[in-house]
């Protein structure tokens, strides 16, 4: 098939914080240097923004260095952290803790909304020259006949039926070339894991660890809790997750009368018959919780991934004509819940390091190596350096998770064992006759408590049907005889999107599993999480799945 080849400078895959912090960055030191460059980002999302979601507090340090006049330009700041809260939940009860652990100290920084900050972020970029493509999603990557080198990204054809034939609006898709490529895909990237074994790109004794997190935007009325309430940065451990869950609850305060508010759940859990969705419908009833939102309606609902597994999670960050930097790269504050001002930092150092390699004309991996070593010098090391071990020690059960954690807080994050490997999330569920889950009929109102297929509405989740399924079960039998019998089939309660559906038959035959692909948000949990590594996630046609604007 013929295809379009266009040749640019610098490819960025991802219009993420990371990924327009790069563009950014790369177009200011061009300028410094009076040279001219071409960048070009993609975006799978319709929109710059619309598969952006994160809790988020954010952390000025790489902001105000990026730019450093980011209010004046109007940066979409929603509150600033007046002061922060958190509490230890119990079903019933809430107890305030006298202190708040030393990294989730935000007083000063800004409450954001990440889907609106990579829209600034964008028009600035794009105001610079940055050629910023939205609705392309990057399905291959290209690289030179030695096999190693990125040459850049094929982007997905468009217009293809549930065969995978041609329809008659069928557009190929476009080989994007570039002499540095830069993959920005956030947590679990498509692009980074089909290269990840043949570049050896992840140590395999260190597994990344992930969680996964549900966010609401709610509209409370004139008259709410932050009116009075000096905190507005609200934290919880606790109920309903208990102690050997990993994971917690956020409530932040927006502008306008709304609060951004969410749960995060470690993939490493164990119980089977957990449902993320469930937990969080539980979190929002709190009593803590439901006093904060009483009377409020819920404008728009995600989900999203995270990585958390700290230093020795990350991959290498340069490779021959490629660097990963943000999410995909592990940048992450685990003990702190943020990770945006990492990203962007990552970003900003990549194009450092770039815009030297393009200028000696050596994209390799030794020359884009001094990305590295500008991490490796940086505020940036030092954060995730402290949470090396952290993700690891909240999954442990019992007394040993504090003794680690204890330790750990005391001697910067070296703790009793230091690299402590952790196993791969897929690999923690239990069988089915272990859970200790106890199911509650939830009474949904349509309004600030709405069950999940509601949630997918207002996620603005759209798919096109006709078009091959995203989501490939290598093989559908294990999920009906081997999965189903051990496990009830977890992906069912762990998809936020209620894509995977087991459908019984009234005749007593064997239960099918029916993907619902079209409400998928993206978030990338079923390929983690599948204690069967069946499932795998691929691109869907560029321009589709959620639509977040204030998420
Ligand atoms: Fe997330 Fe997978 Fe469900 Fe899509 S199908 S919403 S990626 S868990």
């Amino acid at each position: 098939m013929e295809r379009e080849s266009i040749n640019f400078d610098v490819l960025i895959v991802g219009g993420g914080p990371a990924g327009l912090s790069c563009a950014i960055k790369l177009m200011q030191a061009a300028k410094e240097r009076n040279k001219e460059i071409e960048v070009a980002l993609i975006e799978k999302g319709a929109e710059i923004g619309s598969h952006a979601l994160s809790g988020a507090v954010l952390n000025p340090m790489a902001l105000a260095t990026l730019i450093p006049d980011y209010k004046e330009k109007g940066c979409p700041i929603e509150a600033d952290v007046r002061e922060d809260e958190f509490y230890f939940l119990t079903k019933d009860k809430a107890y305030k803790s006298p202190k708040t652990p030393k990294y989730m100290h935000n007083s000063g920084f800004h409450i954001i909304s990440s889907s609106k900050l990579c829209k600034w972020l964008a028009d600035i970029a794009e105001g610079m020259g940055v050629n910023i493509f939205p609705g392309f999603a990057g399905v291959e990557v290209l690289f030179k006949e030695d096999g190693k080198t990125i040459t850049g990204v094929r982007t997905g054809d468009k217009g293809l039926d549930k065969d995978g034939g041609k329809k008659e609006s069928f557009e190929p898709g476009i080989d994007l070339l570039a002499k540095a490529t830069v993959f920005a895909e956030g947590a679990k990237g498509s692009l980074v894991e089909s290269i990840a074994e043949k570049l050896n790109l992840f140590d395999k004794n260190m597994p990344q660890v992930f969680e996964t997190g549900i966010k609401e935007v709610i509209e409370l009325g004139e008259d709410n809790y932050f009116k009075t309430s000096k905190g507005n940065d609200i934290h919880t451990l606790g109920y309903p997750l208990g102690l050997n869950t990993v994971g917690g609850g956020f409530i932040y305060e927006m502008k306008n009368n709304r609060a951004a508010l969410g749960i995060i759940i470690g993939l490493c859990y164990e119980d089977c018959e957990l449902d993320i969705y469930d937990e969080f419908i539980k979190f929002k009833k709190h009593p803590l919780v439901a006093n904060i939102i009483k009377g409020g309606k819920v404008i728009a609902q995600g989900a999203r991934t995270v990585c958390t597994g700290g230093y020795y999670a990350m991959p290498k960050l340069a490779v021959d004509g490629g660097a990963i930097i943000g999410g995909s790269a592990g940048f992450q504050n685990a003990p702190g819940l943020k990770g945006i001002h990492l990203s962007m930092y990552s970003g900003m150092i990549a194009a450092d390091a770039i815009i030297e390699a393009i200028e000696q004309d050596d994209c390799s991996a030794s020359s884009l190596n001094l990305y590295k070593e500008l991490f490796e010098k940086s505020p940036a090391k030092t954060e995730i350096y402290e949470g090396r071990n952290f993700a690891q020690a909240i999954s442990k059960k019992g007394i040993s998770k504090f003794l680690h954690l204890g330790t750990q807080y005391f001697t910067k994050g070296k703790g009793l064992k230091d690299p402590m490997p952790l196993e791969p999330d897929y690999k923690t569920l239990t069988d089915k006759s272990k859970s200790r889950v106890k199911k509650e009929k939830h009474k949904y109102d349509d309004s600030l408590y709405v069950d999940k297929m509601t949630g997918v509405f207002l996620s603005k989740a759209l798919h096109r049907e006709d078009q091959p399924c995203h989501l490939i079960i290598h093989d559908t039998k294990i999920c009906v005889t081997t999965c189903y019998k051990t496990y009830n089939c977890p992906c069912v309660r762990f998809c936020p999107g209620g894509v995977y559906e087991l459908k019984t038959d009234a005749n007593g035959g064997e239960p099918q599993l029916s993907v619902n692909f079209s409400n998928c948000l993206h978030c990338k949990t079923c390929e983690i999480k599948d204690p069967y590594q069946n499932i795998k996630w691929t691109c869907p046609e560029g321009g589709e799945g959620p639509g977040y604007t204030v998420l």
